[in-house]
């Protein structure tokens, strides 16, 4: 494997958009895989309750487990909840369990309750070059943890009817947490997923997209594939599972996108 570049200082980037089944998962897993295998020392932090990015990984996230869970809520040092992932070289996640369905409201009585992710984040010493975090579908306090933690927001958008719909209500969070708690997040990065080709409507959304977004849209675009989808049954990447396949080199070409432009993204 060549190598991609190595950011100077850590990027943090929260991958979010509070629509399900959009990709977020999927995207996190692969674009860590194709930085870890190419040079970078990555870690994964899974903030959804369901635990896929976990799955996906194959690390063990059930109950009982250190966690995110155990680093918000009871305020355990990430190191020990970190793990390395088997089977990729300088890949690390923090697993989730189903503890963490319960977070949202436990944290609500908590001191900082929207910093606990970032302290414990500030606190890792290790050296990481980036760290993504896998975020649910919701906009609540795990993701405003995620979004506090971050410079840098990766939103997954599908090729799809209603892909724009609800991600107003995703911006003006963003803009809230900015004004309010992390005056250095912001939106660098939006990736198409599940583009099917032979649909004018992927090709239309692309365009909205694109329109809209302009240079924040990478010009890598994630086709609809089985292989992608199958990966992780097999508690891997598409990366690893097919390397040869369109999902593997669609997931490179944007992870490479991404380690070119910096940690600001575009032409912001
Ligand atoms: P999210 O994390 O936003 O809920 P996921 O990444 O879990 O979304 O993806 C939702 C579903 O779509 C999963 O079953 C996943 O395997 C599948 N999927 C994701 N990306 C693709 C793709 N490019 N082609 C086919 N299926 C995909
Ligand atoms: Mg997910």
């Amino acid at each position: 494997h060549n190598t991609l570049p190595r950011p100077a200082t850590r990027r943090v980037m929260c991958v979010a958009n509070q629509k399900g089944g959009v990709g977020k998962t999927t995207t996190t897993v692969n674009i860590a895989v194709a930085l870890a295998l190419h040079g970078n020392r990555v870690m994964v932090i899974d903030l959804d309750p369901q635990g896929n990015a976990s799955t996906g990984l194959n690390v063990d996230h059930r109950a009982g487990v250190p966690s995110t869970y155990d680093v918000l809520v009871d305020g355990i040092p990430l190191a020990d909840a970190t793990v390395a992932v088997e089977g990729v070289p300088n890949l690390y996640c923090v697993p989730a369990t189903i503890d963490l369905a319960g977070a949202e409201i436990e944290l609500v009585s908590v001191v900082a309750r929207e910093n606990r992710l970032r302290r414990a984040i500030d606190a890792f010493p290790a050296d990481i070059d980036y760290i993504f975090i896998d975020c649910p579908p919701s906009l609540g306090l795990l993701t405003v943890n995620a979004l506090v933690a971050a410079r840098e927001v990766l939103i997954p958008i599908q090729c799809e009817y209603y892909a724009l719909e609800g991600l107003g209500q995703l911006l003006r969070n963003v803009e809230l947490v900015k004004a309010h708690l992390n005056n250095d997040v912001q939106i660098t990065t939006i990736l198409l997923t599940m583009y099917d080709g032979r649909t004018k409507l992927a090709d239309q959304v692309a365009a909205e997209v694109r329109g809209h977004f302009g240079e924040t849209v990478l010009e890598a675009v994630i086709p609809r594939s089985v292989r992608v989808s199958e990966a992780p049954g097999f508690g891997q990447s598409v990366i690893t599972y097919d390397p040869g396949s369109r999902g593997s080199t669609s997931y490179l070409q944007a992870a490479r996108e991404i380690a070119e432009r910096g940690a600001r993204g575009g032409h912001q």
